[in-house]
């Protein structure tokens, strides 16, 4: 198997399979090929869904991506990626036949991943994007979004959004182990901003427990980094989002694990509350908060 890298630490050979290291944790990489780049969207404003890697390694406690894409594999989700490596030329096709409407970049899985350092699936896409300047909307919850700045900056119609779940990076760093931290996204969206790249930010799920005091100075740097929307998001009931989140909160935050329970599984008073409190104090600090509807 050949891997395209470039001069960033490389995964290595472990019997068949290169596999490498993250916040010790093995994850195996494997290339594969997809039948088709482009697919049907149904979140709002995206007419087209794209995503260069299944699986992803960024291993976040709420992940319902495997829910989504109704994943039945056996290797646990967040061990393994499939680089789709022939993505981009699949594209070029579609791009040629499709009817040009926005894509969604990243709808199911992180497209800047570690893995987009060696493979450059994504950037290779939205090379073939920017030549007939199709919309693109990327998210991210990584700072090598911006390996591409130069590539971003010839888009007439782009957006990149990061997700933010708390301002405590330790929580962060519990919830999302492998994503970039909090400090590294604000970075990478100061940089984008100074590309004049506009970009957005999506705020959840909201996880009682982990959202701390120091969530008004986050609002604020967000404020003051120009994102040009600001949505919260619920956590939502989804197949094996329980099994995965309960273990952290029983040990982290016992007294929550009935509250936990009562969003998933019931109704939830508390928890409209804090959604309408956190939505308040972006607010105060000068950002336009949208609440996510239900899909
Ligand atoms: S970045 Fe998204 S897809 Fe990846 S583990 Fe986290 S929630 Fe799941």
């Amino acid at each position: 198997m050949s891997l395209m890298r470039d001069d960033r630490e490389p995964p290595e050979e472990n019997g068949d399979e290169p596999v490498f290291q993250k916040e010790g944790k093995d994850v195996r990489i494997t290339e594969a090929r997809c039948k088709s780049a482009l697919s049907k969207s149904k979140l709002t404003g995206l007419e087209y869904a794209l995503n260069p890697y299944k699986g992803c390694e960024h291993g976040c406690l709420y992940c319902y991506s495997p829910a989504v894409i109704h994943y039945e594999g056996k290797e646990p989700w967040g061990s393994f990626v499939e680089a789709r490596v022939n993505m981009p030329v699949q594209l070029s096709h579609e791009l040629r036949k499709q009817p040009m409407a926005t894509v969604g970049v990243g709808t199911v899985t992180d497209p800047y991943q570690q893995p987009e350092s060696w493979f450059r699936i994504t950037r290779h896409c939205l090379e073939q994007l920017v030549l007939k300047q199709w919309p693109v909307c990327i998210h991210t919850k990584s700072k090598t979004v911006v390996d591409d700045i130069e590539l971003l900056k010839q888009f007439k119609d782009i957006e990149v959004g990061f997700t933010f779940t708390t301002a405590d990076d330790k929580e962060r760093a519990a919830v999302e182990p492998r994503a970039s931290s909090t400090r590294e996204r604000l970075d990478a969206l100061g940089k984008l901003k100074d590309a004049g790249i506009p970009t957005f930010v999506y705020f959840g799920p909201v996880l009682p427990g982990i959202i701390t005091e120091g969530i008004e100075g986050l609002f604020k740097e967000l404020k003051d980094l120009s994102i040009k929307r600001f949505s919260v998001d619920r956590l939502r009931m989804h197949k094996g989002v329980w099994e995965s989140l309960r273990p952290f909160i029983e040990k982290k935050h016992p007294e929550l694990v009935d509250e936990y329970r009562m969003i998933l599984y019931g109704q939830s008073e508390s928890y409209e509350h804090i959604l309408l409190e956190l939505a308040d104090t972006a607010r105060h600090q000068g950002l336009s908060v949208t609440l996510v509807e239900e899909p």
